[in-house]
């Protein structure tokens, strides 16, 4: 997958991602990560790239002309383009799924208060939220994008299946997970998971799953009474 990432601070994504899977991914050819530089298209002399915001407001906000020019240069005929925006959908794991099977994105990170409106109707696929809350910049949420976008590559976490059991597969949070000692701090390993009888364990991780599910994220579940009705017969099986 190639990615193009239009911002204001190229060398400081460089660094963040230094520390995760996917410089793993870059050196195995996985993924091509560009980090293109706004200002090197203002063609102000001062390499101006905000301006105030017509009707007046707070703050300053990203030019159309040096955004349009790097997008003309950067972008190709199968590139979805992405903007980084408190005001997208939210990404969630679906969305993350359908970004991995793109060959080529290009996103925008935005500064200051945004950018000009002309730019996400004439170049923008669809603006990105990483959840309800500002951040300063699109840096960060972009990087969300491509980390979250990245493990889902195939070949960039080794093992295929390590995200089949993952949070958010089958609308349910993973199930609790242990591992050596066996006893921390007073605290055991539920027998369960030593006792070799694999089906059971994985109705145990089920149970579990939806017990999670149900105390910290009831939203995700779509038929709610049936996963209740599941719970408790379950939780009737484990008690
Ligand atoms: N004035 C904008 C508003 O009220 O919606 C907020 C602009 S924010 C200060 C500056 C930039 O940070 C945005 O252009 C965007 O690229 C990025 N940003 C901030 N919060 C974000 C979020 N929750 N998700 C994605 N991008 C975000």
């Amino acid at each position: 997958m190639k990615i193009t990432v239009l911002t204001l601070f190229p060398e400081r994504m460089e660094t963040l991602l230094e520390f995760s899977v996917i410089k793993k991914a870059l050196e195995k050819g996985l993924l091509n990560i560009n980090y293109v530089n706004i200002r090197d298209f203002s063609t102000n002399k001062h390499k101006k790239v905000d301006d105030y915001p017509y009707s007046g407001g707070p703050g300053m906000l990203l030019k159309p002309d040096p955004l349009s020019e790097a997008l003309d240069e950067v972008s190709q005929k199968d590139s979805k383009i992405f903007y980084m925006s408190p005001k997208g959908t939210v990404l969630n794991q679906e969305k993350v799924k359908k970004i991995s099977q793109e060959k080529n994105i290009v996103i925008i990170a935005g500064h200051y208060e945004g950018i000009d409106q002309r730019i996400i109707d004439t170049y923008v696929d669809e603006e990105i939220s990483i959840g309800d809350y500002v951040l300063t910049g699109g840096e960060l949420p972009a990087l969300v994008l491509i980390d979250s976008v990245a493990r889902l590559i195939p070949g960039v976490l080794g093992n295929e299946d390590s995200h089949q059991d993952e949070s958010f597969e089958n609308n349910l949070l993973e199930h609790p997970q242990y591992t050596r000692p066996y006893e921390y701090k007073g605290s055991k390993v539920p027998d369960i998971l030593l006792s070799g009888d694999h089906e059971k364990i994985k109705r145990w991780k089920r149970y579990k799953s939806i017990e999670l599910t149900l105390k910290h994220r009831p939203d995700l579940i779509k038929d709610i009474e049936t996963i209740k009705k599941e719970y408790n017969k379950l939780k009737e099986e484990f008690k």
